[in-house]
Parts: C-alpha cells; sequence; structure tokens
C-alpha cells in the first residue's frame, strides 16, 4: 500500500506547504491515512488572486496555440502518474478504481475537445459596411475562481480549469477538502507547466471559499456543490456583481414509459444511472417512475439485474461497482431516509451482493437499496439523497409522469426510457431540466457536444459544448457608426441622438 503523500498547494508558481494539513482518511478503511493537503487560509488565497491578476493578461496576449502547447505539456506530465492518480483518487473517494481511471482519462478528453473548440468561440468577428464598422472581440474575465465539490474532483474541476484557461483566463481551484488530494496533486502537475499565477490550487475549507466569493478582483466565479451553499456564493458574489456559473443539486427523475425495453443491459442501465459512485452523483436518477402497467415487472428485473450489477466491496478489487459512500454525514443520511421510509410504511428491497461482509464494518459502506410504497412526499423521493438508494414509484398516465417529475424545485436532468424514440424526445421536451437523457442516465448519457446545466434551484450557465466555453469569454464591442465616417450629421438633434442602424 502506498504511503501517506503530503500535497502541497500550488501557488503563484509555488509549491506551497503551510504547516496545515487536511487529513483524507480512507473512506473503505476509516482507520487508514491515505494523505494530506496542505490546508489554505484567506492570506494564502489573497496571494493566487493577486498572482492570478497579474498573469492573466500575458496569458490572454500570448495566443490560443501558445496556451493549447503549455496546456498539452502538462497534461502530458499528468498522464505519467495516471496511475499514482487513479490509486489516490479511488483511496480518498471510495470511488471504485476503474471510475477513477476513468475520470482521469475523460478529464484528459475535455481538456483536448476544449482546445478544438477554443478557436470557434475566440473568433473575433468584425462588419464593415453602411452602417459603420463594428468589431466584436471576445475577451476573457481575467481572473476566475473554481470552487469544486468532492463526488467527480478531477473532471469537475478540469470542467472549469479547461475552458478559462484556454480563453485566456487565469484560475484559482478550491478543491472540497473531503477529496483535496488528487486534483490538487493533478492540477499542481499542470500548473508547473504554464506560466507563473496561471493556474492555482488552494484545498481548503470556508476561509478559501468566501476569501474568493467576497473578491472584487475575481472576474467570473465557477461553481459546483449543493443548492444552499450556491445561494451564499451567490449572495457574495452579488455584493461586487461578480458573474457565476452555478452548477447544483439534482433530484432527477427516470420515466419508464408502459412500452420501454426492459431487457438485463436496459435495465442494468437503469441501475447504473442511480449508483454509480454509490449514488453521489448530481446526475444520478434519484426518482424513478414507471407505468403500473410495468411496476411490478420492472421491481423484479431491477432487483434481479442489481444482483449481478451491484458488487459491493473495496473500490480497489476488481469486480466491485460500489465502493463506500465518501462519509460518515453521507451513512448518517442514507440511514435516516431508510428510517424514515420504513417509519411510513414504504419497502426497502436491499440489492447487490456483498463477497465480503465483514470488510464493509471497517468503512462508511451503505448497501445499495431500492424503496417501494411510499409517495411522493417522503424525504427519499422530494429530496436530493446523494446516496445508494432509489425509490420506485408507479404512474398512470404520461402526463402525470411529466407532472410529477416537474413537482421538484431542482432541474438538473432527467430520462425518458421507452422503445419509441420519438415518443421519448416529445415527452422529454415537457420535462423542466437541463438535460433529458434518452433511454439512459447518468455518465453513459452525456456527450462533450451537449451543454450541461440545470435550470430552477439545479443553477444557471453551462459546462461542456460550445456553451461551456462561451461562459469564460464576453464580449468587447468597438463601434464607429457609418453616419459619422460618411461625413453625416452625428449631432443630437431631435430623434437622431438614436442610432440608425
Ligand atoms: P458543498 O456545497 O458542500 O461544497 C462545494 C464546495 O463549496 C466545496 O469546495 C466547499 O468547501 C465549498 N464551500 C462551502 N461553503 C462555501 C461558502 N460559503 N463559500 C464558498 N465556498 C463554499 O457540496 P458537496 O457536498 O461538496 O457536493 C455535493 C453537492 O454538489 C450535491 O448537491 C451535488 O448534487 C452537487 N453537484 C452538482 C453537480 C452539477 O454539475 N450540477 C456536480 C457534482 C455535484
Amino acid at each position: 500500500m502506498p504511503g501517506a503523500p503530503q500535497v502541497p498547494a500550488e501557488v503563484a508558481g509555488r509549491s506551497v506547504r503551510t504547516g496545515a494539513w487536511i487529513d483524507r482518511v480512507n473512506p473503505a478503511r476509516t482507520d487508514e491515512l491515505v494523505g494530506q493537503a496542505t490546508r489554505g487560509d484567506a492570506a494564502l488565497t489573497e496571494e493566487a488572486i493577486a498572482a492570478a491578476a497579474q498573469a492573466w493578461p500575458s496569458w490572454w496576449h500570448g495566443g490560443l496555440e501558445e496556451r493549447a502547447a503549455r496546456l498539452r505539456t502538462g497534461w502530458a506530465a499528468v498522464q505519467e502518474v495516471a496511475e499514482e492518480l487513479a490509486v489516490l483518487l479511488c483511496r480518498e473517494l471510495g470511488k471504485v478504481l476503474a471510475d477513477c481511471h476513468g475520470e482521469l482519462a475523460f478529464s484528459g478528453m475535455l481538456l483536448e475537445r476544449v482546445l478544438a473548440d477554443a478557436p470557434a468561440v475566440l473568433a473575433e468577428s468584425e462588419t464593415d459596411d453602411g452602417a459603420g464598422r463594428l468589431l466584436v472581440v471576445p475577451e476573457p474575465y481575467g481572473v476566475v475562481a473554481a470552487i469544486t465539490p468532492w463526488n467527480a474532483p478531477l473532471v469537475l474541476a478540469m470542467l472549469k480549469v479547461a475552458p478559462a484557461l484556454a480563453t485566456g483566463n487565469a484560475v484559482i481551484v478550491k478543491p472540497s477538502p473531503v477529496a483535496p488530494l488528487a486534483v490538487t496533486r493533478m492540477l499542481g502537475l499542470l500548473a508547473q507547466a504554464l506560466p507563473l499565477g496561471v493556474l492555482n490550487v488552494v484545498p481548503g475549507d470556508l476561509d478559501v471559499g468566501q476569501a474568493l466569493t467576497g473578491s472584487s478582483t475575481v472576474g467570473k466565479i465557477a461553481f459546483t456543490g449543493g443548492v444552499e451553499t450556491g445561494r451564499r456564493v451567490a449572495e457574495a458574489a452579488g455584493r461586487n456583481v461578480v458573474p457565476l456559473v452555478l452548477e447544483l443539486g439534482g433530484n432527477d427523475a427516470a420515466i419508464v414509459l408502459s412500452d420501454a425495453d426492459l431487457s438485463d443491459e436496459a435495465v442494468e442501465r437503469l441501475i447504473l444511472g442511480s449508483f454509480l459512485t454509490s449514488g453521489q452523483v448530481c446526475m444520478a436518477a434519484k426518482r424513478v417512475y414507471v407505468h403500473r402497467s410495468r411496476f411490478d415487472e420492472l421491481v423484479e428485473r431491477y432487483r434481479a439485474c442489481a444482483a449481478g450489477a451491484l458488487v459491493v466491496g473495496d473500490p480497489m478489487a476488481p469486480g466491485t461497482t460500489v465502493g463506500p459512500v465518501a462519509t460518515a454525514e453521507q451513512v448518517a443520511a442514507v440511514a435516516g431516509l431508510i428510517g424514515d421510509t420504513r417509519a411510513r410504511g414504504g419497502a426497502v428491497h436491499e440489492l447487490g451482493t456483498v463477497p465480503d461482509a465483514d470488510a464493509l464494518t471497517a468503512g462508511w459502506f451503505v448497501r445499495p437499496a431500492l424503496v417501494t410504497g411510499v409517495d411522493d412526499s417522503a424525504p427519499v423521493v422530494a429530496n436530493e439523497q446523494f446516496g445508494p438508494v432509489v425509490p420506485v414509484l408507479p404512474f398512470d398516465s404520461a402526463d402525470e409522469a411529466v407532472d410529477r417529475a416537474n413537482a421538484s424545485d431542482l432541474g438538473l436532468a432527467s430520462s425518458v426510457w421507452s422503445a419509441d424514440e420519438d415518443r421519448a424526445f416529445a415527452l422529454a421536451r415537457r420535462l423542466r431540466a437541463g438535460t433529458t437523457f434518452v433511454n439512459t442516465h447518468n455518465r453513459s448519457g452525456m456527450s462533450l457536444r451537449a451543454p450541461f446545466g440545470g435550470v430552477r434551484r439545479s443553477g444557471y450557465g453551462r459546462e461542456y459544448g460550445l456553451e461551456g466555453l462561451c461562459e469564460y469569454v464576453q464580449p468587447h464591442a468597438i463601434n464607429l457608426p457609418g453616419v459619422l465616417r460618411s461625413g453625416g450629421a452625428g449631432g443630437s438633434s431631435g430623434g437622431r441622438a438614436y442610432p440608425v442602424s
């Protein structure tokens, strides 16, 4: 087993060890210290903000080609330690090792996609005609603060860092203290290939977050996390009129129509849509609505397929698909939902297989479960559970399913399951969500070209796609009205102070 590394912060081109540490234990064996990350504070954050403010103009003016070359060099350094990073992520988060490898590889794909798309987003447009000369220049915001959660720390950081840096901004990342090790190490290596201060990483808690959200030097904040934290971030940013991307929680409905394919393969996709990363995914299927004519069949098929698909155990062991949850608080939260379900007369069906039950007592393991016999007011349905428990509920008509799916205050993702593609797309249009997957849910439904983000309390702004890149530039319009050029009167008499084109 590897030793416990100490991962420094990265500020202004320096690897910083403040002497204060964030300890991270292994959720699968909580007596094992996985490593320590430098605990940043407000002073270190201010230093990072100042470094970024100094760094971004020349980073931007250096041009995209130079930025892309530096970023690719940095990513090559990350890839050299890919195995170490995946193992570190697995041990600090409890996410299964294959998914940790997948997360790192996907982060690299994101970077490449961003670099391929950046020329289109950075293209200036110039119009010169009778109406005058208009130049529109997409410009960076300058200093971008990225505040990220723990559940997919590499990808969720890269979704901000790659587009922000490609478009000429400098960035300060504040990873979550729950899983700060792999992401800080990954970004530290990337930062070392870039000019001083272009990319800074300050792991820490509230003081670091508040130094970022309270700064008037920061030009844009990209935040991913819970709804209540998002509200506080928006309040703080509002005081300095700093714009935001807010990627918040979800309570995704999956709607299984009467004609849905319930083959093993399809049901397994539905199961993984809920239980990847032990259910700790913003876009997991968190409520499954099934047409009453297929309800019993689905529950039976779900339980049968889950026996093979959900193997609970050590996330490092080959064959495991469900590791522990990330914190003791998550264990307690799910236990509370299960207890409430039973108290209100609902049924809790344990799912999956547990090859070594004794091993689970050493960590924060929660047995995956399916819940039936509750209505939409039960907390397990009404709230984002963010753990391995999912309610399955019958409906009688598609209209009813749409109404119940849309009753949530959250609107991140959703899915429609039907053998009829057009029927699924028609129903999807009626769902209030930023994304609707068809015949899948969660990671397997994502596309690098599809903008992703929430509506309503799930937030605003987008990641992925061209829209995700556009979040990091703002148009600067430089305009000479034609009437002035042609020697016409530009005076302000009468209605002439209004533009003529
Ligand atoms: P969280 O809101 O507790 O923390 C997110 C980050 O904000 C952390 O880095 C935390 O330290 C920081 N923070 C906390 N208070 C702050 C403050 N007042 N000012 C500035 N920063 C502050 O979320 P979490 O528990 O880390 O993550 C789980 C939540 O994230 C879930 O609700 C999940 O749905 C959501 N999430 C959303 C997406 C998405 O793309 N929409 C993706 C992943 C996770």
